[in-house]
């Protein structure tokens, strides 16, 4: 026997009750099937290490909802997990610093033993293992070979399909009330609004943080964002409505939550690909979404070329970043069209040059994707007399049944920009459905009188359901 494997233990009668210095546990009310624990008899309590960590107020009780990172090695996939605090107390780390950490109870598993256990939670940076079972807690239970890892490890948490921990993965958040920031200008807004009442009405707690006003220290180690003097600390998730002028500073506070681990469904470089037309138009035509023939130009000498490219008049001349229709132009005559692009080349503007879908009949399809889904669809029609369809404008909507071919589009579309929230803009084109823009910060108010759907209810659940695992493959890290 090597020295590496020698145990200390070789008494057989013993050897149920010894284990190695590290065990995989199971820690089933936390929802975590297998961490790896150190074995750490120089340490009186056993300690957690999480993040997010955040105390609430339940029906009476006080609740410490918490993430952890199971796997050291990977923080891809964090788990949620809450319980009932019993106390703060102040615990002495390694280096005998104290620190005031608050106190859980929850059942562990190690082997085929289940009991009850202190934990202590922490969020100072994980060193290595993300849990230590400290001597009160393995007290009477085992003996800890201190040369061998993983004792229990075979007949441990083979996480089967008969496994219990199976059945105690549950998507945290449809019971726990989460901490949400609307990043918005008004509380007033109508979509605004919504977002709070409907994440209120499902025992959320929302905060309408005006992201102008927000700033941050972007170089610390610990990143932070400031609001009215105080740091926005322990959000769950943001739901980003940034305006359209606002999208450089807007998405560089998305930006910064995206830093502290926040959930956002809406990703900060998604909300500014979207805002920019010819970048979206180029990322959406890659996927081969369905869109209007387009051309590009800045200051073309050739502007017949351009009006050739989509097949001549009528065309639409488009500003690369308008909004609500201003900036879109319909040129109904050649002429028409060579004026308006030599106007705007006048004007040192980027234009797209598209060609004019005239059977739409100034009327658009607006597709409210949630979470790769329509939830709800409107039919938009402009003013009698008027091609663009905007509210804005004047336009008049209705709900609408989406043929499966645009339901598909829509989604499509969506899910090419990287939008988990997304108005997807088409239009019924004789080639099929072709998308015209797609909204990254679509308006609640259009659709919800016109449909009767609670989009910002589906909003909200769609946030809950996906928030405890952060998706770290769309967020920008350090
Ligand atoms: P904005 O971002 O300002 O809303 P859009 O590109 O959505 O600009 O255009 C506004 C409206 O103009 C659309 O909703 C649609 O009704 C109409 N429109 C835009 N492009 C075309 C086109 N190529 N053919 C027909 N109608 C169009
Ligand atoms: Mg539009």
């Amino acid at each position: 026997m090597s020295n590496r494997q020698r145990s200390n233990f070789s008494d057989s009668s013993l050897s149920g009750r010894v284990i190695g210095w590290r065990e995989h546990v199971a820690l089933p009310q936390l929802n975590i099937p297998k961490i790896k624990a150190k074995i750490d008899t120089g340490a009186r309590s056993s300690a957690l290490h999480a993040f997010n960590i955040r105390e609430l107020s339940l029906g009476g009780k006080q609740i410490m909802r918490f993430q952890v990172y199971p796997q050291e090695e990977n923080s891809c996939n964090a788990i949620a997990a809450k319980a009932e605090l019993q106390e703060y107390r102040e615990i002495r780390n390694s280096g005998g610093v104290a620190q005031l950490r608050p106190i859980i109870t929850t059942n562990i598993q190690l082997g085929s033993e289940i009991w009850a256990i202190e934990l202590s939670l922490t969020d100072r940076e994980a060193m290595g293992f993300r849990m230590f079972l400290g001597r009160e807690d393995i007290r009477n239970k085992f003996l800890v070979d201190q040369v061998v890892r993983f004792f229990k490890a075979r007949v441990n948490h083979e996480n089967g399909a008969d496994s219990p921990f199976r059945t105690f993965r549950t998507s945290y958040s449809q019971e726990l009330p989460m901490k949400i920031a609307i990043l918005s200008q008004s509380a007033n807004l109508y979509s605004t609004r919504r977002l709070r009442e409907a994440g209120q009405e499902q025992g959320h707690d929302m905060r309408v943080i005006d992201y102008l006003r927000c700033y941050m220290n972007i170089t610390s180690k610990k990143p932070t964002i400031v609001y009215k003097g105080k740091p926005l600390e322990n959000f769950d998730a943001i739901i980003p409505r940034v305006g359209a002028s606002k999208t450089f500073y807007g998405t560089a506070v998305v930006r910064q939550f995206e830093v502290m681990d926040v959930f956002s469904p809406n990703a900060s470089q998604a909300i500014s690909r979207s805002r920019d037309k010819l970048r979206s138009m180029q990322i959406l035509a890659r996927e081969g979404v369905g869109l209007p023939v387009t051309g590009f130009a800045h200051a073309t000498q050739d502007i017949d070329g351009l009006i050739e490219t989509v097949g001549g008049a009528p065309l639409v001349i488009k500003l690369l970043e308008g909004t609500q229709g201003i900036g879109v132009v319909l040129a109904e005559t050649y002429q028409a069209a060579k004026s308006v692009i030599e106007a705007f080349r006048g004007l040192d503007a980027n234009i797209l040059v598209q060609e004019f879908i005239k059977e739409a009949g100034g009327a658009d399809l607006r597709c409210f994707v949630v979470g790769g889904q329509v939830i709800a669809a409107m039919k938009r029609q402009g003013a009698e007399g008027e091609f663009r369809s905007n509210l804005h404008r004047g336009g008049n909507a209705q709900a609408i049944k989406l043929s499966a071919e645009e339901t598909d589009t829509a989604i499509r579309a969506a899910k090419a920009m990287g939008l988990k929230v997304a108005g997807v803009d088409l239009l019924r084109s004789n080639h099929g459905p072709v998308v015209m823009e797609v909204n990254s910060s679509p308006g609640l108010e259009g659709i919800e009188k016109a449909t009767d759907v609670d989009v910002a209810g589906k909003i909200i659940e769609f946030i809950a359901a996906n928030a405890a695992e952060l998706d770290h493959s769309i967020s920008i890290r350090y």
